[in-house]
């Protein structure tokens, strides 16, 4: 019919073959680290879509779209759109993304932007996004901590463009354990506590929060995606596939590329050379993140009546006396499924003994 058709690369702010024509001595491959790559990506400046996109009025006879309630679901309060992403953008760049550099990491603070969905299906464009980042980052009455915020934002701009990249060029990335020195180390594909932190019942409050607004919400903070899935990967010693697997179930946003790479990085096994583990110590990162409980308390109703930060540490379980009366509708919280500090020291032992590195601290 004298159409023609086109492909462009517009998941990504910077397409891969973008930042790798940046790397002039083994030209066109892709990046299997950040930091070099983040200094590629950071010399190109992506230029707007050219090509311009018009939908064809066909007259093709079609079915209607289905509608949320044929899946089950209730329908959403607000539309799914481009000037809905559009408008959220403006909205996160007047305000929290200013505060993004504390934001990203406390999970009751300054909002992150909650375009990962949008971004997964299109109604809004990276390009778009890192454009109207460096647009903002022109006013001048901007304060240095409000810059930083604005680059931190873009450098996760740049880490999803990394990971995107990285099953571009490496295909055989969503099973593969990328690491050599990991190829032989062997993760359970279960644990008798499985269950439980799939529920959000491990004892574990930051854990079990995280899980619980997943499970809400359909999204879950990033620093606390962190840790829950440190204590699948470690503390219960489960592999890094079986948590992807399972949150894809409840995540909006539908990034295999970013599950997994997020998902290897935490295990260790993924591009990037991790010297050890990446146990993370869900009390001590609570205390650091959540210091006045406040997420905690949000989203595990059996402890949202109890005062204090003392929430935060089920071992010093001062409230457990509070927890035992019965004072609250169905179950009380889960006393903590496992010490985490013996099966910490535990994996890490193991880990010495197969793989070699030596290990610092935990997180
Ligand atoms: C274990 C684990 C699993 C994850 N699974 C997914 C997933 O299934 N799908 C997904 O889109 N993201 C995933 N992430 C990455 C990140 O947590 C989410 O993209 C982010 O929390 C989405 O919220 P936001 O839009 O408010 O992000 P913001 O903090 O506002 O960041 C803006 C955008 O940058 C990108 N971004 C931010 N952090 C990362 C990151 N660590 N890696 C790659 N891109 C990033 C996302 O597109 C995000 O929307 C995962 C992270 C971890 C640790």
């Amino acid at each position: 019919m004298g159409l023609r058709a086109g492909a462009v690369h517009d998941s990504p702010a910077v397409s891969p073959e973008e930042t790798a024509a940046v790397r002039t001595a083994d030209g066109g491959r892709g990046y299997r680290s950040f930091v070099p790559y983040l200094r590629a990506w950071s010399q190109v400046t992506p230029e707007p879509l050219r090509t311009a996109i018009r939908l064809a009025a066909t007259g093709v006879a079609s079915e209607a779209l289905p509608a949320a309630s044929e899946f089950g679901a209730a329908p959403r309060s607000s539309m799914v759109s481009a000037e809905a992403a559009g408008a959220a953008l403006t909205a996160f760049l007047d305000g929290p993304a200013l505060a993004y550099s504390t934001g990203q990491h406390t999970p009751a603070g300054s909002p992150t932007s909650q375009l990962a969905a949008d971004l997964a299906i299109g109604t809004i464009s990276a390009r778009t996004v890192l454009a109207r980042i460096n647009e903002r980052l022109r006013d001048p009455f901007l304060l240095a901590e409000e810059r930083e915020g604005l680059r931190d934002y873009t450098k996760a701009l740049a880490r999803r463009d990394f990971f995107l990249q990285l099953a571009w060029f490496f295909e055989d990335v969503p099973d593969a354990i990328l690491q050599p020195k990991m190829q032989s180390f062997r993760f359970a594909r279960s644990h008798r506590q499985l269950s439980a932190w799939r529920e959000g019942r491990t004892g574990y409050p930051l854990v079990d929060a995280g899980i619980r607004q997943l499970h809400a919400t359909g999204w879950m903070h990033p620093r606390v995606r962190l840790v829950a899935a440190s204590f699948l990967c470690f503390d219960l010693g489960v592999d890094w596939r079986v948590g992807r697997d399972e949150w894809d179930r409840y995540l909006i946003e539908d990034e295999p590329a970013l599950a997994t790479g997020n998902w290897q990085w935490i295990a260790g096994v993924g591009a990037d050379l991790a010297a050890y583990p990446r146990i993370y110590n869900p009390v001590n990162q609570a205390r650091r993140y959540d210091p006045s409980a406040s997420y905690v308390r949000r989203w595990i109703a059996e402890l949202a009546r109890i005062p204090g930060a003392d929430v935060l540490d089920p071992a010093t379980a001062a409230h457990r006396p509070q927890l035992a009366l019965d004072l609250f509708d169905g179950d009380a919280y889960p006393a903590p499924v496992l010490d985490h500090a013996a099966v910490a020291r535990a994996f890490l032992e193991r880990y010495v003994r197969e793989v070699g590195s030596a290990a610092p601290a935990t997180l």
